[in-house]
């Protein structure tokens, strides 16, 4: 059966990639129907889950002999025995971690201009919680570090004061287990714990936009918490007055103590971070592979991280060395979206806040000091330049500038990139990188 399945893949698939992957399965089982296969750990069964399953059943349920695939890592049920025995050795103490995620720490966190106001601010907090800030809010995209640094200071406190109580929830979590406490008669159990702790983390808060009675919950949470001067961290995708249906008093409350949000980190702080990860976990990576990444994964840690993962497993799957070529064509259909393609405003837009270490969203503010006016006006004369795209509707793209500031600045950045060679550096260098 799996023989006709890998045929019959190796078809439709794209080629090379699914080879690699599927290669390593070892059909061991077909239970009620279900095909059992053997992978050999679980990066490699996350990027075929992720990437061809669906695809996999869709065969597997033409060859009309199974209808459907499960994938197990072959050492899995031993090593989750392990753990299980180690924590119950050790009196259980990861649960008493607040579902904290071991790897994130502030000492595996590296600090760059995109970041260093949250960093700080979390650090002071985790040192004299419920004194520095209360609540501290960071905001910012996603995988740029938010839930990284609220991990940071819950172990920091666990690690000074093992007696604390810590809590990390996701607003979501936080909602359903208040949904089900109505359902089972239990919200008296629901508030007193999370009325209880003594530094509560709680994530991805912009889901409460929106739901009434779970705001009400968590406003009365947070003024228990905050009149007995405990810790409050609050992360979310966007600043306070920006998450849709929230009631103002929460709004007000989010910005009683320090609000600070994240970049996306410049080119520098990308390589720092490859270099620390690829050091955590003892991997080789040679620096122009590393550059090779930051360059050309610009904008979130998530997906930079996800590649250096990829390449090393590609490494070890196909016993090819870890070079640039090999890179490229390894993380092919990764980096498509991001270097290819017609250029748009976007691009540009990115590019240029990109090239001056800036966010695009300084590039577009109304800030007026002479790198961003600069930087904007580059960017303008860029998308004159490049795309089609009429002097009105860049304007628009711009938060509404007028046509005549597009014009303006197209005749200005022409001149100085005939007087001046830096700028025609500046605007070459950015024109290249698109
Ligand atoms: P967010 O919560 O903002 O979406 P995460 O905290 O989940 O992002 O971060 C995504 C990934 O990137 C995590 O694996 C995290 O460890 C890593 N990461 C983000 N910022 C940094 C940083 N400054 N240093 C090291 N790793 C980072
Ligand atoms: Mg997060």
């Amino acid at each position: 059966l799996w023989e006709e399945i890998l045929a019959e893949a190796s078809q439709s698939l794209p080629a090379g990639t699914a080879d690699l992957w599927l290669k390593t399965c070892i059909p061991t089982d077909l239970v009620e129907g279900s095909l059992v296969l053997d992978v050999p750990n679980v990066f490699v069964k996350e990027q075929i889950s992720s990437r061809f399953l669906k695809d996999l059943v869709r065969i597997c349920r033409e060859t009309g002999k199974s209808d459907d695939i499960e994938l197990r890592v072959g050492s899995e049920t031993k090593k989750d025995e392990q753990k299980r025995a180690q924590k119950a050795a050790s009196g259980g103490s990861a649960e008493s971690r607040g579902g904290l995620n071991q790897g994130y720490l502030f000492n595996s966190f590296v600090v760059g201009k995109s970041n260093r106001l949250a960093h700080a601010a979390s650090l002071a907090v985790a040192e004299t919680p419920g004194e520095a800030y209360n609540p501290l809010f960071i905001w910012g995209g996603v995988g740029l570090g938010k839930t990284h640094l609220m991990h940071a200071i819950g172990h920091y406190v666990l690690d000074r004061n093992p007696n604390h109580k810590v809590t990390y929830v996701s607003s979501e979590k936080f909602i359903n287990e208040f949904i089900q406490s109505i359902k089972n008669n239990k919200t008296q159990e629901f508030k007193s714990k999370y009325r209880s702790v003594d530094i509560l983390l709680i994530d991805d808060i912009q889901f409460l936009g929106n739901k009434g009675s779970s705001q009400e919950e968590f406003f009365h949470t947070f003024n228990q918490l905050h009149t007995s001067k405990k810790q409050i961290v609050i992360c979310s995708d966007r600043p306070p007055k920006d998450i849709q249906s929230i009631e103002d008093r929460l709004v007000s409350r989010f910005e009683w103590g320090l609000v600070t949000d994240i970049q996306s980190p410049d080119l520098e702080t990308r390589i720092a971070i490859l270099q620390k990860k690829a050091q955590l976990r003892r991997y080789d990576i040679p620096d122009e592979v590393i550059n090779f990444l930051a360059v050309n994964i610009p904008s979130n840690i998530r997906e930079l991280e996800g590649a250096l993962n990829r390449v090393v497993a590609c490494a070890e799957l196909s016993s090819e060395p870890i070079t640039e070529e090999n890179t490229g064509e390894w993380l092919k259909d990764v980096i498509r979206k991001d270097i290819r393609g017609p250029v748009s405003v976007d691009a540009i837009q990115h590019a240029t806040a990109e090239f001056f270490s800036m966010s695009v969203d300084d590039l577009l503010s109304a800030k007026r000091t002479s790198d961003l006016a600069l930087a904007r006006q580059i960017a303008m004369f860029l998308c004159r330049k490049l795309t089609e795209v009429s002097l009105q509707q860049i304007g628009l793209s711009f938060r509404k500038k007028d046509h005549t500031t597009v014009l303006h600045a197209h005749r200005k950045i022409s001149q100085m990139v005939k007087e001046q060679p830096r700028i025609r550096q500046i605007v070459d260098t950015i024109e290249g990188k698109l």
